[in-house]
């Protein structure tokens, strides 16, 4: 991507998630070696990686919980190596979303921002003071593992009660088939079709999309009341569902985000769709490395 935020060139691989580390990281590797045979690369001046989390930006390693031959993986230095020693910026995969909204999307010339992917899971990122906040390790803003129900069902990251728990996709279709709802003819109980029936007026996918619009808002309000938000922009395949989770969430803000100085948070859908973690990834390494011949020197310094 150019400063100006135009994708030059693309490539793209299938993440072999259940094969050992070394062959993920061959994926990884393609997708460099078809980019560096472009013409644009010879000035490119630094890498993005958004990846899945947990990432440790400060060990420039990453985690994802649905790669499992990577477990503290050092994908920086693996991805310099494979760059000649370009500079790289790793942030989550949130964290690169929120770059994109400010960058091009709903949070554009909002200085202060939290932006929310809810999907499979809900991760997020924010916006302080008009720039990206990644955080130390390149993990803050982490909503989705935030506690809303303080003795809610257990959440796989080991808490109770966490926004994802409550608000991700698969947890919406489960809450309502565990309610009760049945799926039509098609048998379809994905997210999608929850968010169908719930369009339809089907009480219990409806009740299950109120209460994942509850708990986001709990998160909202919480966070905007930390650190004084004023736009939370929601993406993700789950927000795809539109009003049906828009007007509840709109709602349950105005019971939770309730002092003088959060009443005016807006929320707004995400605008950078499916390419939001890519133009992420870059806008957060155009900001780590402004200048050019800095990179350069930086990353000659690192060797
Ligand atoms: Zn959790």
């Amino acid at each position: 991507m150019d400063d100006r935020g135009r994708i030059l060139l693309r490539a793209q691989r299938p993440t072999p998630a259940r094969e050992d580390g070394d062959t993920v990281m061959r994926a990884v590797e393609d997708v460099l070696g078809e980019l560096e045979r472009g013409e644009a690369w010879g000035r490119a001046r630094a890498v993005g990686i958004g990846s899945a989390g947990p990432v440790d930006a400060s060990a420039g390693t990453v985690s994802p919980v649905n790669v499992p031959g990577w477990r503290g993986y050092p994908l920086v230095e693996r991805v310099r190596a494979a760059t000649d020693g370009l500079p790289v910026e790793l942030v989550g995969d949130g964290v690169a979303m929120t770059a994109a909204e400010h960058w091009q999307g709903a949070a554009r010339g909002h200085d202060n921002a939290l932006c929310m992917v809810v999907s499979t899971g809900v991760g997020g990122g924010l916006v302080l003071n008009g720039s990206l906040h990644p955080g130390p390790t390149g993990n803050a803003g982490h909503i989705g593992h935030i506690s809303v129900d303080l003795d809610g069902d257990p959440c796989p990251c080991g808490a109770r009660g966490c926004v994802e728990r409550i608000a991700s996709g698969p947890n919406i279709a489960r809450r309502a088939l565990e309610a009760g709802w049945r799926p039509g003819p098609d048998g379809d109980t994905s997210p999608a079709a929850g968010a169908r029936a719930a369009r339809a007026g089907d009480p219990l996918a409806t009740a299950s999309f109120d209460r994942a619009a509850q708990a986001l808002a709990a998160g909202i309000a919480a966070t905007a009341t930390l650190v004084e938000i004023d736009i939370a922009v929601i993406g993700g395949g789950v927000a795809m569902a539109g009003d049906v989770l828009f007007a509840p969430l709109r709602r349950a803000l105005r019971e939770y985000a309730t002092l003088s100085f959060v009443r005016r948070l807006t929320v707004a859908p995400a605008l950078t769709g499916t390419d939001a973690g890519l133009v992420g990834a870059a806008a957060a390494a155009l900001r780590a490395f402004p200048d050019p011949a800095a990179a350069r020197l930086r990353s000659a310094v690192r060797g």
